[in-house]
């Protein structure tokens, strides 16, 4: 008989999101009078921007017609036309990438994923905690040993490295899901160096770098010196542009990132990453390359950034009321996520069903998204603006009682 991969016993069951959804699905049926006010989604809600819509139809138009239609793409790395849309992006940055140096992908969850396969089983995973689960569960799955940094309000939910730390691949996730911190320049600068220093490899998942108001905050890790030699970025149109139903996004690897082999030669993890897409991955639709071309246009970036004004609205709207309420918390400024300490000495598990029982507000309780998350919620600007004013008005009203 074929036998399983053994790894998969190492996952542990979301149990909690589990638990969630069927207490809201209880809830609901008990209470049909109580329509609830979902704060928990991490999912965007606003439509696509009408110069994406009509980037797609077009191209959808040319794959009818015999002279246009396309097949495979020749590559497998995405069509020049949106590398270079995104080599564009950057330089707006100050960050200079060569199109080369971007493989465009259906979404950032996949890269964060798929990118173990670059590297060797032996290698020690990092990752903070809270976490974003892929980094942790993909590098489980490949048989890796996986670390945890604790990330917790000491650091602000920001951890940085210190010398007694011993880690070969560094997830890191900024602005971060779920906490909503953002590193700082002088912040990410510890995470390079130290990679720099210990031939350490960062995978830097900036599917939130959208959300950043703060001029100073970096935008790229390619803003920190050196972060060309040791740096995968792994980027979303999800949260950037409405794709999360769409599905487009872009991991840049530069040219200098090199590895290690066993024999002490070297090679490219360009090179590596280009044939484990190539092996196993046969690109994005052309039409959604071309609505992705889109978002990078002038009017693209006008209308997207439209939308995330309208959720970092909704953010603000959340985080006057904690500022109001003198809620420690983290994020909502350069985050769609606002993380935020539970009332007293009560669980984020008790805080759930509190909130679901007095106001009929959903979020996120902390601890399924790591240990350091106990004790901590997430909120998240996705819903409407509307529904975030009068949530926040209960929550205010429910504060009263603490
Ligand atoms: N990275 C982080 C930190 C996320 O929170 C998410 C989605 O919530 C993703 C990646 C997934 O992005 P995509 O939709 O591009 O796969």
């Amino acid at each position: 008989m074929a036998k399983a991969n053994e790894n998969f016993n190492r996952l542990k069951e979301s149990y909690l999101f589990i638990e969630i959804s069927e207490k809201i699905g209880e809830f609901v049926k008990n209470n049909p009078g109580k329509p609830l006010i979902k704060m928990g989604i991490g999912d965007v809600t606003r439509p696509l921007a009408p110069v994406v819509v009509e980037a797609m139809k077009n191209a959808a138009e040319e794959m009818g017609v015999a002279e246009t239609f396309r097949g495979y793409e020749d590559t497998g790395r995405g069509y020049l036309f949106l590398r270079e849309a995104v080599a564009g992006y950057y330089s707006a940055m100050g960050v200079t990438i060569e199109p080369d140096e971007i493989l465009i992908s259906d979404g950032a969850k996949s890269d964060c994923g798929n990118l173990s396969d670059i590297f060797s089983d032996d290698n020690v995973v990092l990752v903070t905690d809270p976490v974003y689960p892929v980094y942790n569960d993909a590098n489980l799955m490949g048989g890796r040993q996986v670390v945890f940094l604790n990330s917790n309000i000491e650091n602000s939910f920001a951890a940085t490295p210190d010398e007694s730390l011993k880690a070969d691949i560094i997830y890191i996730c900024s602005p971060n899901n779920p906490t909503g911190a953002a590193y700082t320049t002088e912040q990410l600068k510890k995470w390079v160096d130290y990679a720099l220093k210990n031939n350490a490899v960062i995978v830097y998942d900036a599917a939130y770098e959208a959300f950043i108001q703060d001029d100073e905050l970096p935008r790229s890790i390619y803003q920190i010196d050196g972060a060309e030699k040791c740096a995968i970025e792994v980027c979303s149109l999800s949260k950037t542009a409405g794709f999360t139903g769409t599905r487009c996004g872009y991991t840049v690897v530069p040219e200098l990132l090199e590895l290690e082999l066993k024999d002490g030669t070297k090679t490219t993890a360009q090179k590596l990453w280009r044939r484990r897409q190539s092996t196993k991955f046969n690109g994005v639709s052309y039409p959604v390359q071309r609505a992705a071309q889109a978002v990078f246009s002038e009017e693209g970036q006008k209308q997207v950034r439209d939308t995330i004004a309208y959720y970092q609205n909704n953010a603000k709207i959340i985080t006057s009321t904690f500022d109001k309420l003198g809620i420690t918390y983290t994020g909502g400024k350069n985050s769609p996520y606002v993380w935020f300490k539970c009332p007293g000495t009560m669980s984020d598990r008790e805080f759930f069903d509190y909130m679901l029982k007095t106001i009929q507000v959903v979020g996120t309780p902390g601890s399924g998204f790591g240990k350091n998350g106990e004790g901590w919620f997430r909120l998240t600007s996705f819903n409407t603006a509307e529904n975030t004013t009068e949530a926040m008005k209960r929550f205010e009203k429910m504060y009263e009682q603490f």
